[in-house]
C-alpha cells in the first residue's frame, strides 16, 4: 500500500477500537467521533490528504525501493544535502498545517524510526535478528504509511537517583517480566503517550541514563491494540467544536495517556533489544537519532515562532501600540528568538556530514542549541502575547454573542483600530487560546518538555560540547605552554 490519504487512516482508527479510558469511561463507539480525539483525528487525516494532492505529491513522497509505490518522505533515509533540503520542505509543509501546534505529527516519528534502522547493525552486539527486526518493522511502517506512539518514560514516583522500585512488589515502571520460546511479556506503566489511543503502533524505548533493573531496559513495537494494553488519558481540553471560539483547541487538541501493560506479550520478531542498557545508549548516541529528530523539532518550532510573530504584530496593529519602545523591544525579542532558530536550521544543514552508515546528518550541536533555547524562548513568547494583550484577553466576546441581539453593542465597543468587532474577536480568541486556555497552558508545559528535561538537556550540551580550542586560545593569549595548560 502507498503513502495513505485522511480516509484511509481514519477508517484505521476507527477499526482499531484500543482500549482508551476518559475520566472512567471506557471509550467504546467510533474513537473518530469522541470530541476528544475528533479534531486531531481529523487534522492528521488532513496531513495525509495533503500528501497525495497532486501538486504536492512529489515534495511530500518519494519512490520506495523495494515496492516502487510512492511513499512518505518522511522516511527518506537522506543520502545527501539534497536530501536533507527535501526533508526540511516536506516537514515544513505539514508544519504549516498546523501552524506548528501539532507535535507529534507524524513526521516525528517517523524520522526517529528511520534514523535508528538507518543504524540498526548496533543491534547485533545482541541479536544480529533484531537488526532485521528493526529494519522489517522500518520498511512495513514505510509501505503501509503506519502512525507511532512512543513511550520512554516511567511513572513519577520517585525520581531520586538512588531510586530503585522493589522487584518482589507488582511492578509500576513497565519491565520484562517473562519471556518464553515465542516472545517477551511486559507488566507495569509508561507516564506518557502523546496520541495514545490514535496511532496504529506503539514504540517503546527505555528511559534515557542511569537504569537499575535491565528488565526495564528493552525496545519493542506493538499495535495499540494488542492485548493487555490500556491508556488513560488527561482531562481533556477540548472546549468545543467552533473554530471561531476555539480556533486551536477544536483541531490540534493532542490527548495526552498513560499506557497500561498487563502482562502484555511481543513476539520476538517486534522485539529491536532487551536486558542491555549499554545497547539503548550506543543506539542512541552513535545513531542519528538526535540530529534528525531534532531536525523535524526545528522546523516545526521555527514555523510556529513565525506563527507567534504574526499573532504578535497582529495584536499591536489591532490596539495601535507600535509606538511605544518596550511594544518594539518585547516584539525584537520575539524577532531576535525566531531568527536564531533559523540560523541554527541552516548551520545545521550547511554542515551536515555523511555518518558511518551512509546517512547524511545535520550538525547536532547547531540543533541541540536550538532546542535548549525553545523552553525558555516559548513560554517567554507567550508571556510577551499576554503582556501586549493585557485585559483584551479576558474580555473577548463568543460567536454565540455575535449571532444574537448583542450584535450592534459588539460591533461598537469591540471594534479595532482598523478592524471591525469580528475579526478583532478572532484574533483575540486565537491569542487566547494559544496563551490562556487549557489546551494553550498543556502547549507551554509540552515545549518545555516534550524532548526531555531542559535541565538535564543543558547538561548533555555542557558534556557533549567540545571546549578545548578554547582553552587553547586563552592559552596562546597569555603565552601558556601546552605542557602548563591547565
Ligand atoms: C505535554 C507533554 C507531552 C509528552 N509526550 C511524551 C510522549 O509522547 N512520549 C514520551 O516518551 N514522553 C513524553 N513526554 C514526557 C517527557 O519526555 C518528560 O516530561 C520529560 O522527559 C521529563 O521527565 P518527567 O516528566 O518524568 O520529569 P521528572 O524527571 O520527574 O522531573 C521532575 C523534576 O525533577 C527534576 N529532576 C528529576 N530528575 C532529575 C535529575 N536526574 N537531574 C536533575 N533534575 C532532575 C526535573 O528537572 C524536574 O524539575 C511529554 C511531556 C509533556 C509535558
Amino acid at each position: 500500500m502507498p503513502a495513505i490519504n485522511g480516509d484511509q487512516y481514519l477508517a484505521r482508527m476507527k477499526d482499531l477500537k484500543a482500549n482508551v479510558w476518559i475520566k472512567g469511561q471506557k471509550i467504546t463507539d467510533n474513537i473518530c467521533e469522541h470530541p476528544v480525539y475528533k479534531g486531531a483525528l481529523i487534522t492528521k487525516a488532513s496531513l495525509y490528504d495533503l500528501q497525495l494532492k497532486p501538486d504536492l505529491i512529489k515534495k511530500m513522497t518519494y519512490i520506495s525501493p523495494i515496492t516502487n509505490n510512492r511513499v512518505g518522505l518522511s522516511f527518506l533515509q537522506p543520502r545527501t544535502k539534497e536530501d536533507l533540503e527535501a526533508r526540511r520542505h516536506m516537514m515544513k509543509t505539514w508544519a504549516l498545517e498546523t501552524a506548528g501546534m501539532m507535535g507529534r505529527t507524524p513526521d516525528y516519528l517517523n524520522t526517529v524510526i528511520m534514523t535508528l534502522t538507518a543504524s540498526a547493525s548496533i543491534l547485533s552486539d545482541q541479536d544480529e535478528q533484531f537488526t532485521q527486526n528493526l529494519i522489517n518493522l522500518y520498511e512495513t511502517a514505510r509501505e503501509k504509511d503506519l502512525s507511532f506512539t512512543h513511550s520512554f518514560i516511567n511513572p513519577q514516583i520517585n525520581r531520586s537517583i538512588s531510586y530503585e522500585e522493589s522487584t518482589t512488589q507488582p511492578p509500576i515502571a513497565a519491565r520484562i517480566v517473562k519471556k518464553n520460546h515465542d516472545g517477551v511479556f511486559i507488566k507495569g506503566a509508561r507516564l506518557l503517550a502523546t496520541q495514545g489511543g490514535m496511532t496504529d503502533e506503539i514504540i517503546l524505548f527505555p528511559s534515557g541514563g542511569k537504569i537499575h533493573d535491565q528488565e526495564q531496559s528493552f525496545c519493542v513495537s506493538i499495535p495499540s491494540n494488542a492485548e493487555g494494553v490500556k491508556f488513560i488519558c488527561r482531562e481533556s481540553y477540548y472546549l468545543g467544536e467552533s473554530t471561531f471560539n476555539y480556533p486551536l483547541s477544536s483541531r490540534f487538541h493532542e490527548i495526552d495517556t498513560m499506557i497500561i501493560f498487563d502482562n502484555v506479550f511481543v513476539p520476538w520478531e517486534r522485539v529491536f533489544f532487551y536486558h542491555r542498557q549499554d545497547i539503548a545508549m550506543k543506539l542512541f548516541s552513535r545513531s542519528s537519532f538526535t540530529a534528525h529528530t531534532l531536525h523535524q523539532v526545528v522546523i516545526r518550532q521555527i514555523t510556529k515562532s513565525e506563527f507567534i510573530l504574526g499573532l504578535a504584530q497582529s495584536m499591536v496593529k489591532l490596539l495601535n501600540l507600535s509606538e511605544y519602545h518596550h511594544i518594539q523591544e518585547k516584539i525584537s525579542e520575539m524577532i531576535i528568538g525566531l531568527e536564531s532558530l533559523k540560523a541554527l536550521l541552516d548551520r545545521a544543514e550547511l554542515l551536515a556530514k555523511e555518518d558511518e552508515w551512509g546517512t547524511m546528518v545535520p550538525h547536532t550541536h547547531s540543533l541541540y542549541v536550538a532546542v535548549n533555547m525553545f523552553p525558555k524562548l516559548y513560554p517567554r513568547m507567550i508571556e510577551i502575547l499576554q503582556l501586549i494583550g493585557a485585559g483584551g484577553l479576558v474580555s473577548i466576546p463568543s460567536e454565540e454573542d455575535f449571532q444574537s441581539c448583542l450584535f450592534n453593542d459588539l460591533e461598537l465597543y469591540y471594534q479595532g483600530t482598523a478592524c471591525d468587532a469580528e475579526t478583532k474577536t478572532k484574533i483575540l480568541r486565537l491569542i487566547w487560546d494559544l496563551t490562556m486556555s487549557s489546551f494553550g497552558t498543556r502547549q507551554t508545559q509540552y515545549e518545555r518538555y516534550f524532548f526531555g528535561d531542559p535541565v538535564r538537556l543543558a547538561s548533555t550540551l555542557y558534556k557533549g560540547y567540545p571546549r578545548d580550542e578554547y582553552i587553547d586560545i586563552v592559552n596562546d593569549f597569555l603565552n601558556i605552554k601546552k605542557e602548563d595548560s591547565i
